[in-house]
């Protein structure tokens, strides 16, 4: 009986290691298990010859619960705040370009062209086709990320804008070839 536990958490990712945090601090006794020899889960740094480098995640957003979470165990001085202000760019063209932030600087971006604002902009209003199509069905009824933004803005605003995005966090392109799901 000495050795029995009030909670067994698989999995010390993110998610498994807040949950052994604040059961623990609830006083429980818990056994936290993970199949790799490490925790972290997709939360992985690397470092060889003097260099250091995220390979999962590099950046949160900074809500009141994890600020929180950061401060209660210790990582308060570790925290790098960026401004929220700071502009995004994506190189298009030979350029960076700055990304639209506001319905005002989308209808002056170089970014995209009139007939790409035009076709966003109806997919904004709600005019957007249903999902169909052969292709998803041997997709098991599960869009990628290129197809839906396709359907939804436009393949302008799925190539200059969530491709640098989802290729930055992925730093893959898989997105062009509508294989990212
Ligand atoms: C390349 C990349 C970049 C990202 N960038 C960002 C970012 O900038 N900002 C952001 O907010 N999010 C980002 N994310 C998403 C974020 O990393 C994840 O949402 C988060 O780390 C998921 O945490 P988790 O604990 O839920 O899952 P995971 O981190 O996947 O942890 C699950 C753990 O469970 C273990 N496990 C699985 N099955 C078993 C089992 N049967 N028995 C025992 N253990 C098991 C695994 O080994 C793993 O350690 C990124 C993800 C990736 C891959």
């Amino acid at each position: 009986m000495t050795n029995s536990l009030d909670s067994l958490i698989l999995g010390a990712g993110i998610s498994g290691l807040s949950l052994a945090y604040t059961l623990k601090q609830d006083g429980r006794r818990i056994l936290l298990c993970d199949r790799q020899p490490r925790v972290g889960g997709n939360i992985t740094t690397g470092s060889a010859e003097g260099f250091i480098w995220e390979e999962g995640p590099t950046s949160f957003s900074p809500t009141p619960e994890l600020l929180k979470l950061a401060v209660d165990v210790g990582l308060e001085q570790e925290l790098v705040l960026a401004d929220r202000r700071l502009p995004r760019y994506v190189y298009w063209q030979g350029q960076l370009q700055p990304v639209p932030m506001s319905p005002p600087a989308a209808i002056t971006s170089e970014l995209l062209t009139l007939q790409g604002k035009l076709r966003a902009l109806r997919g904004a209003l709600g005019f957007v086709a249903p999902a169909m199509g052969s292709q998803l069905s041997a997709q098991g009824g599960e869009e990628t990320v290129a197809q839906f933004f396709q359907r939804h803005l436009g393949s302008e605003v799925t190539q200059r804008l969530v491709a640098p995005f989802v290729s930055g966090v992925y730093a893959g392109d898989r997105i062009s070839s509508g294989r990212y799901c």
